[in-house]
C-alpha cells in the first residue's frame, strides 16, 4: 500500500472510456454511474474535485460546473480489471440531476417501478430547466414488467 502501483485505469479499453461509480464517503451510498476518459480521470485526480465525460455533450463535465452539486473526492479505486473507477466523495447538494441525492431512486419490483427516495431538490433549480417526465413506464417495459 505504500508504494502505489505507477499503471492506474486502462483507458486503452471501452474505446477509451471507463464507467466510475460515485460512492458517498461517508455513508457507503452509491450516488451515480458516470463516465471518464483519460483526460477526466487526470484532472480528478490533480483537482480533486469528480470530473467526468459527458457522452451526450461530447465534452468534460466537471461535475457541480452548471448545478453547484460538486463532488469533492475523499478516495479513488479502480477494479481488478482496472476497467471501472470507484470514487469515494463529499457530495455537495444532490448528485442526480432530477434532484434526488442519488441517481438510483427508482425501485424495480415484480409489481413496476417505484421511486424509494424523497426529491430534496427540485429539478428546474439543479439545472435551471426541467427535466423530461419520468420514464416510469418505458423502464417498466424495457426491464419486462
Ligand atoms: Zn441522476
Amino acid at each position: 500500500m505504500t508504494n502505489p502501483s505507477p499503471s492506474g485505469p486502462d483507458f486503452s479499453k471501452n474505446n477509451g472510456l471507463l464507467p466510475a461509480i460515485a460512492q458517498d464517503a461517508q455513508t457507503g451510498e452509491v450516488l451515480m454511474l458516470a463516465w471518464m476518459n483519460a483526460e477526466s480521470f487526470a484532472e480528478t485526480v490533480r483537482t480533486g474535485h469528480a470530473v467526468y465525460y459527458s457522452r451526450s455533450r461530447g465534452k468534460l463535465w466537471r461535475k457541480g460546473e452548471d448545478s453547484g452539486h460538486a463532488q469533492t473526492v475523499r478516495g479513488i479505486y479502480i477494479d481488478c480489471d482496472a476497467d471501472t473507477i470507484l470514487l469515494k466523495v463529499d457530495q455537495l447538494g444532490v448528485a442526480c440531476h432530477e434532484g434526488y441525492r442519488s441517481c438510483f431512486f427508482r425501485e424495480v419490483k415484480p409489481g413496476g417501478v417505484q421511486v424509494v427516495s424523497e426529491r430534496l431538490v427540485e429539478p428546474e433549480k439543479v439545472y435551471g430547466h426541467k427535466p423530461e417526465a419520468p420514464a416510469k413506464d418505458s423502464l417498466a417495459s424495457r426491464v419486462g414488467l
